[in-house]
């Protein structure tokens, strides 16, 4: 046996792709080579990519080389040779993580300075979830019980070979038409199969009397064990690889029945995956689905818009790698902040608990409006409509307020499985809609399949750029069965509720009439065979691709109404494709010229006497309702929890007052000078006195400065004189880095003049317990935040009064033996000479 020891120089240490040339270099020679990592103690095959993996060398640990047998000497000097002169160069260094967050907004202080670990990624849909991750398409092989009976052990071998057989052939078919990064992953994958290692370890557990399924499952543990282990993330996250390469072994072997990928949860779960498809996300039990974190996808897909629909806290393009050793341990998703905790530490817990009760608030006072008609303070009706993919939605939608749907999506009945529903299928689940909408009228759009909606027995050949190729209207001369299957159901269906049909990707008046052609002579077949249907089923279009908005007049005499689909025509109108998260900052809704489009659109509508809606991811977007408003659209369509919250948002704007600020923006030469509109224009929405009984809390358990600004700014938010919590928190910690504000005498005044308060405001939080305050200890807190843009210096006499009564002893003990909010609120207006 020869031997030699050298320091392992690769930055990234022994990853795939190094392992993979010793590899490649060790199975020339028939001797036996083993490489030991003296740090760690392991000793791993030279010849198995996995084995070496194993051993967890890193950057500057010492290793020792053996190699025993025939051409024990010529291996030697070969291998000696190339760790020498060409392993440090055989691995460009990896990337490195990117561990400032780089594109992402800073976290607001009163998170950060809680030190949580966690890592950032998009987010898509708001609120926070709590449970333990788990990863879709991925198994946890603890679950796998039920498994095949075991045969003949050379039965069982047989089956394992020819499964091997199976997967490497489809591994090589795959990679004939895969992309680049997809390449890289099957090559992974195929060299896991054609691991020696692997197939070793696979054949000592069948000697050790396991059958071939529990001899996989076994050989995933053990792999994923050891590599969960790893010092390295790069190394946890071949885990992830190991994982699928077994369970798709299982598959080849068993078949998909046997082992399915669908997931049942069992207990409140984060799920992970690459991307979903909308039908793997409908079969998830939302009940316990409290977060989603998907590694691709877009803000407007339409997995994310079904989760927007039910809620469920999702964040896209999130850096697998850094959660692989994660799995299977309780994460939080926070769909506000755009992260995800990693480990769950008592302030995190106490900081969500907080988040919680604004958002029970929230919800408490929204209920109010749930039940009452979308209306202006003007008394101008708009109304409030829910977007929804499947009659399954529907009944929630209504119960959250929705006062019609505004869009019924009807592609996702058609995803995701082996052939399309037939006419009867259809029929039920339109009518299983109308039930639920107990009279309220439903605007069934007909299919909008291909672009990034693919239906793969429909067999429609990718696109280069699909958003602008063949997709809805475009697709039904040549699937005309399908698209007269559906008009036949949806009219069926009409004769038990109001139902309208709506196409969608319009664009040319040629379109309308051949669907009314069709429309004609469906109606006519069904008259003949005197099926029942709505014989005045209103027929409307989709204004989703620019050069409808010029004919509108031409179309308004060919059908009843329209909606904007704001996701598309931003994009079209633009330019810029939706679902690419490289271009999102240029998909903006707010640039003068998509204003303008919207406004010749409405107002052309109804020139002519006809109703139109907006049913883009616009209409949820509060900041935008003001312009919503002005524009003067019949009806706003969006994800159903949206609704209540627009519905008081709606009910405090003035419809007038909205159209001049409509036309100011259609004014505006940027989309940033339409921001800083509709932010002038929320602060002088209302006038708040400075002390309000809302913004005093006595005896509060809060127990750091974090939890008290937190507290306080969220109270200003419930109070609505600020939009931006956070942001207003941060201006104050802003304050507090220059210095602390603690007084002395138990007291803080914690102060800024901040563009994040609408109306300015002197809090109170006496607390339970004294905290400290940089150097001081403070029981009662006096929060004064000033209105940056507020005029005159009224608001600041009267904060510079009150710095003077606090340093008197008297002012100070009314304050903390105050027995009553009112009595502190009664103390802070007399001694301030409020009115
Ligand atoms: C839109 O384009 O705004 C729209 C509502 O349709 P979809 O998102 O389904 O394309
Ligand atoms: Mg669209």
């Amino acid at each position: 046996m020869k031997t030699f020891s050298f320091t392992c120089e690769l930055p990234n240490g022994v990853h795939a792709r190094p392992a993979n040339h010793v590899e490649t270099l060790c199975n020339n020679y028939s001797s036996e080579i083993k490489w030991t990592n003296e740090r760690t103690g392991i000793t791993g095959n030279a010849k198995s990519v996995l084995s070496l993996i194993g051993t967890d060398t890193l950057f500057e640990d010492t290793c020792t080389i053996s190699v025993e047998g025939s051409d024990e000497n010529e291996a030697f000097e070969k291998v000696k040779q190339f760790i020498e002169t060409e392993f440090e160069h055989c691995d460009a260094p990896l990337e490195t993580a990117n561990e400032d967050d780089g594109e992402f907004v800073p976290l607001p202080r009163n998170f950060a300075n809680l030190k949580a670990e966690h890592i950032r990624g998009r987010a898509v849909s708001g609120g926070f979830g709590r449970g333990k991750l788990v990863r879709v398409g991925a198994v946890d092989f603890d679950s796998l019980t039920d498994l095949p009976p075991v045969a003949a052990i050379e039965e069982e071998k047989n089956q394992l070979e020819a499964g091997f057989e199976t997967l490497s052939r489809s591994f090589k078919v795959q990679l004939a038409s895969a992309a680049a990064t997809e390449a890289d992953v099957v090559k992974a994958h195929l060299a896991i199969v054609n691991d020696i290692e692997f197939k070793a370890t696979l054949d000592a557990k069948m000697a050790e009397g396991k059958g071939a399924a529990e001899a996989v499952i076994a050989t995933a543990k053990h792999y994923t064990a050891q590599l969960r282990n790893s010092a390295s993330a790069y190394m946890r996250e071949r885990e992830l690889d190991i994982r699928d390469v077994c369970f798709q072994l299982l598959q080849a072997i068993y078949g998909e029945d046997k082992f399915s990928n669908s997931l049942a949860l069992t207990g409140p779960t984060i799920c992970l995956a690459d991307d979903l498809t909308p039908s793997q996300f409908l079969e998830l039990d939302k009940s316990l689905l409290k977060g989603l974190i998907l590694t691709r996808g877009g803000s407007t897909s339409h997995t994310v818009i079904l989760a927007r629909s039910f809620a469920i806290s999702t964040l896209v393009g999130v850096d697998e790698t850094k959660l692989g050793d994660r799995l299977g341990y309780e994460v939080m998703v926070d769909g506000d902040l755009g992260l995800v905790v990693t480990e769950i530490t008592k302030p995190v817990s106490r900081y969500y608990e907080q988040e919680q009760r604004v958002q029970d608030t929230v919800r408490e006072r929204q209920a109010a409006f749930r039940d009452q008609k979308g209306m202006t303070a003007d008394g101008k009706p708009v109304e409030l409509a829910a977007n929804i993919a499947h009659s399954i939605e529907a009944g929630p939608a209504f119960r959250n307020g929705a006062e019609a749907i505004g869009l019924f999506r009807t592609e996702m009945l058609y995803m995701d499985r082996t052939c399309e529903p037939d006419e009867d299928e259809l029929y039920n689940i339109y009518c299983q809609a109308i039930e639920d909408a107990d009279g309220k009228s439903i605007i069934i759009r007909t299919i909008d399949i291909g672009g990034d909606k693919p239906v793969d027995y429909l067999q429609i050949p990718a696109e280069n750029n699909p958003f602008l190729g063949y997709r809805a209207v475009r697709i039904y001369e040549e699937f005309i069965d399908l698209f007269k299957a559906q008009l036949r159901s949806i009219l069926r269906a009409s004769a038990h509720g109001s139902l309208k049909i709506m196409i969608p990707m319009i664009s040319s008046l040629e379109e309308i009439l051949w669907v009314k052609d069709i429309l004609a002579e469906i109606r006519q077949d069904l008259r003949k065979e005197h099926i029942p249907f709505d014989e005045k089923i209103p027929l409307g279009i989709m204004v989703e691709v620019p050069s409808v908005a010029f004919i509108i007049d031409q179309c308004c005499e060919e059908v009843d109404f329209f909606s904007i689909g704001s996701n598309d025509l931003t994009q079209y109108l633009m330019a810029v494709d939706r679902d690419n998260a490289k271009v999102t900052k240029h998909y903006n809704s707010l640039n003068p010229a998509f204003l303008r489009t919207l406004d010749h659109i409405v107002t052309s509508v109804h020139r002519h006497g006809k109703w139109v809606g907006l049913c883009g991811e616009l209409g949820a977007k509060g900041s935008v309702l003001p312009l919503l408003v002005g524009l003067g659209l019949d009806e706003i369509s969006m994800s159903a929890p949206s609704i209540p919250a627009t519905k008081e948002r709606v009910s405090k704007l003035d419809s007038r007052q909205c159209r001049i600020l409509l036309n100011k923006a259609m004014d505006c030469r940027t989309s940033l000078q339409v921001e800083h509109l509709l932010a002038q224009f929320r602060m002088e929405q209302s006038d708040a006195p400075l002390v309000s009984r809302d913004c005093i809390m006595l005896d509060a358990d809060l127990r750091s400065k974090e939890e008290v600004i937190k507290t306080l700014s969220d109270n200003l938010f419930l109070a609505g004189r600020c939009r931006y919590p956070n942001s207003l928190a941060d201006d104050l910690w802003a304050r507090e880095d220059v210095f602390s504000t603690g007084l002395g005498f138990g007291f803080a005044i914690p102060h800024t003049k901040s563009e994040h308060i609408e109306q300015s405001a002197i809090s109170v939080s006496r607390l339970a317990k004294p905290i400290q305050w940089g150097d001081e200890e403070a029981q009662f807190v006096i929060m004064l935040t000033l209105n940056k843009h507020a005029a005159g210096d009224q608001h600041m006499k009267i904060f510079s009064k009150l710095a003077r009564r606090i340093m008197q002893e008297e002012f100070r003990s009314k304050l903390m033996n105050a027995a009553s909010v009112a009595e502190v609120e009664n103390t802070l207006k007399s001694e301030l000479e409020l009115a």
